[in-house]
């Protein structure tokens, strides 16, 4: 990095987006930058986002956080996928797993020997071929247990506290140099020349100069959508739901190593487990129910007792039409927001600080260049998982249900049609620019929500067609095999944490 221009740099904001831009920035940057993260305890955070997505590891590995000391301190247990009830119709349901679901031939994906397989009638459900699924549905995990054998290792993330990490980035932050100011940011100045922020100003006195500021004021988007004026794009005719009610409630029997995501009436339910509790929501279309009536389902179907009154938190799915705009760039729910159904937001965080750091120079007078391709890409990530989202709720057999009559004329966005057009042919799928969800996911989703392709690729005839039966069998059995042979979750997050020892079962 140059040294030309000595980054200052300030963090509007101390949510889960802002410490874990902090605790990055203080890790890959200490040396060059000063970091200053200014919050208010009176205004507090959006204290929910608990469920991730494998990528987290990068964030985890990234800043040299041991793994058991992070279960510890976030109350964390993990997760295997996320398991969709009643999405196609009352009474069915899939699991969406990470990680690689059954093993392609050379260069043939699975999904087209699952669906030549099917054709033939030797084919079971297409979770029957994931460890995932196999560990998921007997509430086992373990860590490294596929190596040497023909299954992959469980791919998994966490669900964890978002408070207690907050607290926990936040610790690692400060230890490392970041400088914390408590005090409500009133008013954000500007450079008269540029148009460039300058300071934060505090409470009409103090003022917090920088050089590039990072917004994580969550949906307040205080530097980026209110100061800079950078227009929302409304994401709402794609992605209706706009509420949301959280609670708490105590653990239930079971510690699933997954998420579950219950359609209801009119939007759908979140169950994350945790060690010391479960965090439940109930994310609804307002124009199809109310409040009271969507609080009142949510507590009718929790698996213990409330922990609190549920919480409404109102959003509107979209993003800002620019993520960086002058010396500003907006992380969290300061850039956008897209309802939680795949666990993305935190990702998205945490793609923005990677894609950040790899384009920011010590030059702050350059940063054109840096500034478009910031945008570009985070644009297109943002597209391609709302499209994922929207597949979720547009591909359902809910006739009947207002709500979900609505999803099913939704008119979809170019790029979604696209995709269901090549699966529903033959299956197909063509991974586009970088886009999170690779070709595993959409397969689990499509069919999950019953979008079945009429053939298969003449990939797959190249495999003999007395031989896919076995093949399959052979999966399948090697899932149940593993997943019966592993310890069960809580056994095995107490065995990590040192607690009684983890017994097989
Ligand atoms: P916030 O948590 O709102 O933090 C904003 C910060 O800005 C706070 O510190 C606040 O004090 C500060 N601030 C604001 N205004 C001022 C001011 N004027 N002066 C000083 N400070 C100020 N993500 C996932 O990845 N997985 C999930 O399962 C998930 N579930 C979600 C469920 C719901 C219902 C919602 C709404 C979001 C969910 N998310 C989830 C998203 C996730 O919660 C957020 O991406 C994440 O918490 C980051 O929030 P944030 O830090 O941007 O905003």
């Amino acid at each position: 990095m140059s040294t030309s221009a000595p980054l200052d740099i300030v963090i509007a904001g101390g949510g889960t987006a802002g410490w874990m831009a902090a605790a990055t920035f203080a890790r890959f940057l200490g040396r060059h930058a000063s970091i200053t993260l200014v919050e208010s305890d009176a205004i507090g955070t959006v204290g929910v986002g608990e469920a991730t997505i494998p990528q987290i590891h990068n964030l985890i590995i990234g800043l040299g956080i041991d793994q058991a000391e992070f279960l510890r301190r976030t109350n964390a247990s993990f997760k295997l996928g996320i398991e969709f009830v009643d999405w196609q119709r009352v009474g069915h349901s899939y699991i969406h797993s990470f990680g690689q679901v059954g093993r392609g031939v050379g260069l043939i994906p699975f999904r087209q020997l699952w669906l030549r397989g099917r054709g033939l009638g030797v084919a079971d459900d297409y979770g029957s071929y994931s460890l995932n699924v196999a560990a998921a549905e007997r509430d086992r995990f373990a860590i490294g247990e596929g190596r040497g054998g023909s299954l992959p290792d469980l791919a998994y993330a966490y669900h964890f506290d978002a408070a207690l990490l907050a607290a926990m980035l936040r610790d690692y932050a400060e230890e490392r140099g970041v400088r914390r100011v408590e005090g409500i940011i009133g008013h954000v100045e500007r450079d008269g020349g540029t148009g460039d922020i300058a300071a934060l100003m505090l409470d009409g006195e103090r003022r917090i100069s920088g050089n590039f500021f990072i917004d994580c004021t969550g949906f307040r988007s205080l530097l980026l959508g209110q100061t800079l004026e950078v227009p929302f794009i409304d994401w709402t005719r794609w992605l209706p739901c706009d509420t949301a009610l959280a609670v708490p409630s105590e653990t239930g029997a079971r510690m699933r190593p997954y998420t579950q995501a219950m359609a209801r009436d009119a939007g759908w339910q979140w169950r994350i487990p945790l060690q010391h509790r479960t965090g439940n929501g109930h994310v609804f279309c307002s124009a199809f129910t109310s409040v009271d009536k969507a609080s009142a389902l949510l507590l009718a179907n929790l698996e213990g007792k409330a922990l609190a009154d549920p919480r409404p938190i109102r959003f509107t799915t979209g993003h800002r039409r620019e993520y960086w705009s002058h010396n500003c760039v907006a992380l969290g729910l300061a850039a956008g927001f897209m309802e939680p159904l795949e666990s993305t937001s935190i990702h998205l965080v945490q793609s923005g600080i990677g894609r950040l750091l790899n384009v920011l120079s010590g030059d702050l007078g350059k940063l054109d260049a840096a500034r478009s391709v910031f945008n570009r890409l985070s644009t297109i990530e943002w597209e391609r998982i709302r499209d994922f989202l929207v597949l979720h709720y547009v591909a359902n057999e809910r006739v009947g249900e207002p709500f979900w009559d609505h999803c099913r004329s939704i008119e979809l966005p170019a790029t979604l049609v696209e995709k269901l057009a090549l699966f529903r042919e033959a299956g197909l799928f063509m991974r586009e620019e970088d886009e999170l969800f690779l070709d595993d996911s959409w397969a689990q989703v499509m069919i999950g929500q019953g979008v079945l392709p009429q053939t298969w690729s003449p990939l797959a005839d190249n495999v003999a067609a007395d031989e896919i039966g076995l093949f399959l069998e052979t999966l399948a059995r090697a899932c149940r095999v593993k997943a019966e042979a592993l310890p069960h979750h809580r056994q095995f997050i107490a065995g990590m944490l040192g607690e009684p020892a983890v017994q097989r079962a």
